[in-house]
């Protein structure tokens, strides 16, 4: 059945303001990280997507090495995109990277103009866009110099492949060089995209001041800690959970023990707020960023975190609990 999107999509999802520009994005965006390669069905990546997007996440955060099998999340999309979502392109802001290895040699990876112009041809043509409406380098380059990098954005604008340029993973100090140089060439920086949680506060000593200070916006990615911050591991490790996974390295069971005196401790918070763990940790990270990019691996998990926009202030005690949890 051909796909009609909700027509009251629009009537709950804050949209907010990226830095210093004219682009608004919704307080959650959804990733494409997990869950969306040839080793999950099609039928519920497609069912997420359909459902983000009613629930009014225009947002879909891309990368040229999603997967698996690198580039398999791309074509999962633009499959979703031309038979379901084609109507409504005006209405999505798409974005995909380069950075990390995608093939071999000394072009595949990095941050050299080779690799990071091919790279974007490749995504569109696997997404079937002209366009997309973000593209970032993906993480820093050591030894490519800051100008070519920044070139390399600022000629993919352009040449009409990308409305937006921005950052993952970079210091406060080259955010700083990044966005000089961008601001020179006329592209401005519209966007960094750092990890960021209850778990990893790392920009607040530092980046969030930079971001602050040159109008550029932010996206935190794994704001969930992986789904550390969220129901999933509180009566142990599930067998279809990310940590339970064997191909994923990025959470371990070892991982999920660690943290989990905090995880019920904030989960006890999170009830007499009448929220969901999920939906504190959003909220939470929401007062830092623009947006934050979940990830999800069934339709109620993205329905559920969503349910964070219902509340996402805090009294000054429940944000000293927060911060006596973590400390203790
Ligand atoms: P999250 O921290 O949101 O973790 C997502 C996982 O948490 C899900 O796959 C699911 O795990 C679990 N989860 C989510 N919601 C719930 C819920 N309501 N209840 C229970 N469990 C839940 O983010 P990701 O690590 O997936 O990263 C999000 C996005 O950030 C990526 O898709 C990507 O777009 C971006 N990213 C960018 C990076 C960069 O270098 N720029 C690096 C990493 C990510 P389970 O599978 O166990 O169900």
């Amino acid at each position: 059945m051909s796909y009609q999107a909700a027509v009251n999509r629009y009537e709950v999802m804050p949209y907010r303001r990226c830095g210093r520009s004219g682009l608004k994005l919704p307080a959650i965006s959804l990733g494409l990280w997990h869950n969306f390669g040839d080793n999950k069905p099609y039928d519920n990546s497609r069912a997420m997507l359909l459902r983000a997007f009613d629930l009014g996440i225009t947002h879909f955060d891309l990368a040229n090495n999603y997967g698996p099998r690198p580039g398999a999340a791309e074509e999962t999309f633009g499959k979703v995109l031309k038979q379901d979502l084609r109507a409504y392109r005006d209405e999505m802001i798409v974005s995909t990277k380069a950075g990390w290895e995608m093939w071999p040699g000394p072009y595949g990876e990095w941050g050299s103009r080779k690799y990071l112009m091919a790279s974007l041809d490749q995504s569109l043509q696997r997404m079937g866009l002209d366009y997309v409406d973000i593209f970032y380098s993906h993480r820093p380059d050591p030894e490519t110099p800051m100008e070519e990098t920044m070139g390399a954005l600022d000629a993919m604008v352009r040449q009409g492949k990308a409305l937006y340029v921005g950052i993952s993973s970079y210091s406060p100090e080259q955010t700083v060089e990044a966005a000089k140089i961008l601001k020179e060439l006329g592209t401005p920086c519209l966007i960094h995209q750092p990890k960021y949680s209850m778990f990893e506060r790392e920009i607040e000593r530092g980046l969030t001041d930079v971001l602050a200070a040159n109008g550029i916006g932010s996206i935190a990615f794994c704001p969930l800690a992986q789904g550390l911050l969220t129901s999933r591991y509180l009566d142990g490790i599930p067998q279809d959970s990310r940590a339970a996974a064997l191909d994923n390295h990025f959470l371990s069971e070892q991982g999920v023990a660690l943290q989990l005196t905090h995880i019920q401790k904030l989960n006890e918070l999170a009830k007499r707020r009448g929220q969901t763990l999920a939906q504190m940790a959003l909220a939470w990270a929401l007062l830092t960023v623009t947006s934050v990019i979940v990830g999800a691996s069934r339709v109620s998990q993205l329905e559920e975190n969503v349910g964070a926009v219902a509340n996402l202030s805090f009294s000054a005690a429940e944000l000293l609990e927060i911060e006596a949890i973590l400390a203790s």
